[in-house]
């Protein structure tokens, strides 16, 4: 575990959150699918900008707003370079749920009666509600590839909905209920054979391994900043040039547009035609700076450390009696698990008793959770400053969960 070693000692002391106790005990953090914890460097930057350079950008002729533009311009620039994405093809929107909306309401709203929309069982809310809304709104359709038991896509099934009515194909890259990871290259190849786009929700993935859009050969890639080290408030959407170029505005007002009169208004150039009125300057200056952190260590390192991590918690917790952990055997760093008959807040509330915090319930997969025939679980979810020693403090707790609840 030489690797996992040196990312420790290289990061934990960034975080000053980590050296907190909860409870009387230290936070052992394992809640990282829901948002990530934030490097001193995250935070200095954006202090850094209300401190130092705030002012609104692109429109004012002054020092600070030059400053605030020049810094917001390379956030733009840091999120291309980590997926190798091309000037123009980075729009920043409030999240992952937003950069998703925003194709529902741009593509979305386009679809017409007999059109359908491929999504699977295991999607988070985030990327099923605004597709089912819209199929509503279109008398399109949504058809649902199925999973198996373990939370593994049928890629059979998958295959036999894709037709040459399907206008868009949208799946997780990593589902965040299960960690399954899905073959999203293969499922944009299906896709495109069919003539349809394909959108990949990478809120689960970016943060933690290498991705790359052209190896990916999707059409969009959807994350958010907070859940990679960065602020809350800005997000991504990532879309091929050509398609971005087609696409109608999301949202009017200022800074989207190139020029207005009373009858007609000329669209901006992109990315800004998607970013209307005063943007999260600071948040993107934050993120960029998240950027730098994750890239300094490397997504690859960050990537087996946490593959690591999962290999050893899933022997730990299978050493536990009357502990069932759901997914797949090839998974992300995230594990989602039952302890007998112990309803998952219940079992949650007695681990932060212990200062660890997880997940749990539905985990915004409500349909996914009723398919498997559960009422929720527990989710423990990891990342680069995560510790094997705090595996073992998570499952010494649930010994006494199993205990208190026998
Ligand atoms: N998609 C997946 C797979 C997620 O895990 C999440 C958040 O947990 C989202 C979408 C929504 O992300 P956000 O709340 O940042 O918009």
């Amino acid at each position: 575990m030489a690797t996992t070693l040196s990312l420790l000692t290289k990061t934990r002391k960034d975080f000053p959150i980590l050296g907190r106790n909860v409870n009387g005990k230290p936070l052992a953090y394992l809640d990282n699918a829901a948002t990530s914890q934030k490097p001193r460097q995250v935070i200095e930057a954006i202090s850094a900008y209300y401190e130092n350079y705030n002012a609104n950008i692109h429109r004012g002729i002054h020092r600070l707003s030059e400053e605030a533009t020049a810094a917001y311009e390379e956030a733009h620039k840091k999120a291309a370079g980590l997926i190798g994405a091309r000037e123009g093809e980075i729009i920043f929107t409030k999240n992952t749920t937003e950069s998703l909306n925003l194709l529902a309401y741009s593509i979305g709203l386009t679809l017409r009666p007999g059109d359908e929309i491929v999504l699977t069982e295991a999607e988070h809310h985030s990327n099923l509600v605004p597709w089912q809304q819209v199929a509503k709104i279109t008398q399109s359709q949504v058809k649902f590839a199925q999973v198996n038991e373990k939370g593994e896509l049928d890629m059979e099934h998958f295959q036999s909905l894709v037709t040459r009515n399907t206008r868009i194909v949208a799946a997780a890259h990593v589902t965040n209920a299960f960690g399954a990871i899905n073959p999203v290259k293969e499922m944009a190849e299906i896709a495109h054979s069919e003539g349809a786009l394909m959108v990949v929700d990478a809120a689960q993935s970016v943060p933690h391994m290498p991705v790359s859009a052209s190896q990916l050969g999707c059409d969009f890639i959807a994350f958010s900043s907070h859940k990679m080290l960065g602020p809350t408030g800005i997000g991504v959407l990532y879309g091929r040039k050509s398609e971005l170029e087609k696409m109608h505005p999301f949202l009017y007002g200022g800074d989207m547009i190139k020029e207005v009169s009373y009858e007609e208004t000329k669209f901006n150039e992109l990315p800004w035609k998607f970013e209307a009125g005063t943007p999260n300057i600071s948040g993107a200056i934050g993120f960029g700076a998240a950027i730098d952190y994750l890239c300094k260590i490397g997504l690859d390192s960050v990537q087996s450390h946490e593959q690591a991590l999962t290999r050893h918690a899933l022997k730990r917790l299978a050493e536990e009696k009357d502990v069932l952990v759901y997914g797949p055997e090839k998974r992300a760093g995230i594990i989602s698990f039952n302890i007998g008959n112990v309803h998952p807040h219940d079992a949650a509330a007695i681990l932060d008793m212990e200062g660890i915090a997880v997940r749990a319930g539905h985990h915004c997969a409500m349909p996914l959770m009723k398919k498997m025939g559960l009422q929720g679980t527990v989710r423990a979810s990891f990342y680069l400053y995560n510790t094997k020693a705090e595996i073992g403090r998570l499952a010494e707790a649930l010994e006494k969960v199993r205990k208190v609840f026998k």
